[in-house]
């Protein structure tokens, strides 16, 4: 921290451009925190704040996998304590009164801001964050470690936990990347068979290594065929962005099978109306999850050892950590750190 009245920021500023900024330090509103931040991670999903994708209002401070302690609470904050340490995902904090909300339906809350598009994120040294979106570090999982777990780990993580599959089902993860290498650990570790799929053979080790039981190199390989040949599978996640791959995944379902896409893209996804209907096949998404899903994705992942790939960088260095992330040359996951 610089001094008590200000603190540092990386902002988007124009389309493609961070810039670092000095910010005055503000006191929460009502029904808010703020935070002092340790760590943030660096989301693909930053793009849309970073590029424009999303509608923005340039400056904006990206980052929704934020991990601070509370230093201060606004008016009607309960349940929470100062100095405790808490994570933003990318669901901002449902408002409690809208019909998804009185349905207990929280994540679709119409009021609900994205964390980084629509208020300031966590590529900063200080956040606000609304009460009701925060979500609870375990003591024994540093801040670097939460971070990506409160947007590719929650993401995975509860894509799978409500997902058909049960105990022994095959559940295949399309895309040992960013949030497939996070997906193959929670399949292996919630006691599905796990085979994971991705182009080329340097991913097959690693899979192994995170949990996989099977590998399925896609650029040599048939995948529906290899698919059906282990029985197909009953849940796809697709993490991989784009249409088809999520067409080319329905091909590797069993009967009833299901594949949940979450690769943010806009690009179409083409399937045939008999698959849909002669095999029950399905296509669904899945957007992060409820605070209180970060809470069990955290704990989750303390007790059963599941962690990110991370590399870290200093706060000044966002800009190099975007770059990195976009380029797809991270090995997975990119964290800034804030101290
Ligand atoms: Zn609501
Ligand atoms: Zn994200």
């Amino acid at each position: 921290m610089k001094s008590a009245s200000t603190y540092r920021a990386v902002q988007a500023v124009s389309k493609g451009k961070l810039e670092m900024t000095e910010k005055p330090m503000v006191d929460p509103p009502a029904g808010h925190v703020r935070l002092r931040v340790e760590a943030c991670g660096v989301c693909h999903s930053d793009s849309a704040t970073v590029e424009g994708i999303l509608p923005i209002q340039w400056p904006r401070v990206p980052g929704h996998e934020a991990v601070g302690r509370i230093d201060m609470t606004g008016e009607g904050v309960e349940g929470w304590k100062l100095g405790q340490r808490v994570g933003v995902g990318f669901l901002g904090g449902s408002c409690g009164h809208c019909e998804y909300c009185r349905d207990g339906d929280l994540v679709n809350c119409i009021n609900q801001g994205y964390t980084g598009v629509q208020q300031d994120g966590g590529y900063a040294e200080v956040m606000i964050a609304k009460a009701s979106g925060l979500i609870a570090v375990p003591d024994d999982l540093s801040s670097v470690d939460a971070a990506p777990l409160l947007c590719a780990g929650l993401t995975t993580f509860n894509a799978l936990r409500n997902s058909p599959a049960r105990a022994g089902d095959l559940v295949a993860v399309f895309g040992v990347g960013g949030l497939g290498h996070l997906g193959v650990q929670y399949a292996r570790r919630m006691g599905f068979e796990v085979v994971a799929i991705d182009r080329g053979g340097d991913r097959a080790e690693l899979s192994k290594k995170l949990g996989a039981h099977h590998y399925i190199d896609s650029s040599s390989t048939d995948v529906a065929k290899a698919m059906q040949a282990l029985g197909g599978a009953q849940v796809v996640l697709a993490t991989a962005s784009g249409g088809k791959a999520v067409a080319a995944a329905l091909g590797g379902l069993r009967r009833g099978g299901v594949v949940i896409s979450l690769g943010a893209t806009d690009e179409p996804i083409e399937l045939s109306a008999f698959d849909l209907l002669f095999k029950q096949l399905g296509v669904d998404g899945a957007l992060t999850g409820t605070s209180k899903a970060g809470d069990a994705t955290l704990r989750f992942s303390a007790m059963s050892k599941v962690a990110a790939m991370i590399e870290t960088m200093p706060l000044e260095k966002a800009a190099e950590a975007y770059a990195k992330m976009m380029s797809g040359k991270a090995r997975f996951r990119m964290v800034l750190t804030m101290t």
